[in-house]
């Protein structure tokens, strides 16, 4: 059995995406070719924004926005220690400061109600400045962006959606990536929409940002080729990736479909065993990941090596909070300082998803469990 079967959904779209890098090969601009413009605009028009910037990478898509905004030295970005290291990385890499949040105990998204004490927090302390806030759309399921935007609004931070595990998802109807001034994805393979390399994307509905993005996206280029406006990064898509997207895109909505199907037969024949997902009313998640809770650490180890020894892959996402790694030592925090995002990252494990996950291998799961 596969974690994430690709193979199984090559074997859908292979003659259309063969069809397509063929034309790649043959018009020969294999950097930011035709078929950039071409994916940006059905991208947009799929999540409701204005404008997208396709990217080299989920990591660039979140970070070229922090860098139009002119984020820096000195300032405080909000976002969760329950996360992928890109999404806190790129906030250090501009030279700015993380401060991490802790996350609600069913969705696993920044929790709304400690965001607003840190942001009291360091408003008291003085010695940084709130500038914004990334929250991070985890495992596919949105995160409270009504509650998150009106917060950013009373304190005047602006908000940047890390929606890389949660394109496809929803709330009433409003799609990832159109929370925020900005929103960002990832096309790695194993994201809920991938490529076959690295890939990402920017979304926003501002025009002067936009023009920034495309700028940043080439060396902080202007529209004299060699007059640099502002520095910037080599954060161009390639062609072929997005001819495999624009593949990709044909089937995504049943895709999103099927993966909602999968997760709600996991939560049927899982529930009272292992802690199961919580998604809010209202809310659609793109199931990035279907990840349970075990009652204890000893508990996940067994299940775990009792499906490894049936050939059945789990993952942990994620062993350790940011907060807690060499990486950010630095910042001075310590165990306790984030209580639910470290009881859950000792508990949590992650089952096979993905489309074409059938019922029986579902059940042969669940029995395991
Ligand atoms: C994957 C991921 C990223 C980074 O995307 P890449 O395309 O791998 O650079 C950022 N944030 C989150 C939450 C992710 O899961």
């Amino acid at each position: 059995m596969q974690f994430i079967d690709l193979k199984k959904q090559y074997k859908e779209i292979e003659i259309d995406v063969n069809e397509r890098i063929q034309k790649v090969l043959n018009h020969g601009k294999y950097i930011m070719g035709p078929e950039i413009k071409e994916l940006e605009e059905k991208l947009a028009e799929y999540v409701g924004r204005k404008y997208c910037v396709c990217c080299s990478s989920g990591t660039d898509a979140l970070l070229m926005p922090l860098m139009t905004w002119g984020i820096g030295t000195g300032d405080a970005v909000f976002t969760t220690p329950f996360t992928f290291i890109a999404t806190a990385e790129v906030i250090s890499l501009l030279g700015a400061t993380p401060v991490f949040v802790d996350i609600d105990p069913c969705t696993y998204n920044i929790n709304p109600e400690a965001l607003e004490k840190e942001v009291k927090k360091v408003i008291d302390k003085g010695e940084l400045t709130p500038k914004a806030i990334l929250p991070v759309d985890l495992f596919g399921l949105p995160a409270d962006y009504l509650a998150i935007e009106s917060i950013a609004k009373k304190y005047s931070l602006l908000v940047l959606e890390d929606a890389a595990q949660g394109f496809g998802g929803s709330i009433n109807g409003k799609k990832a990536c159109s929370f925020g001034e900005a929103a960002s994805t990832s096309f790695f393979p194993a994201k809920p929409l991938g490529c076959y390399g690295d890939g990402g994307a920017v979304f926003t509905d501002d025009d002067d940002m936009y023009q920034k993005l495309i700028s940043v996206r080439v060396h902080g280029q202007s529209t004299d080729k060699y007059e640099n406006a502002r520095i910037g990064l080599n954060a161009r898509m390639d062609s072929i990736q997005a001819a495999i997207l624009l593949a990709k895109m044909t089937i995504f909505n049943n895709e999103v479909l099927q993966r909602n199907k999968v997760a709600e037969l996991y939560t049927k024949k899982l529930m009272g065993k292992v802690e199961t997902p919580t998604i809010p009313d209202g809310y659609i998640s793109a199931w990035a990941q279907y990840s349970v809770l075990a009652e204890s650490g000893k508990h996940r180890e067994e299940i775990q090596s009792k499906l490894k020894e049936q050939e059945i892959p789990t993952a942990i996402y994620y062993p350790k909070p940011l907060h807690l790694q060499s990486a950010y030592k630095y910042l001075n925090y310590t165990d306790g300082d984030f209580p639910i995002s470290e009881a859950v990252s000792k508990r949590i494990f992650s089952l096979p998803m993905h489309p074409y996950l059938e019922e029986e291998d579902i059940d042969k799961i669940a029995e395991i469990v």
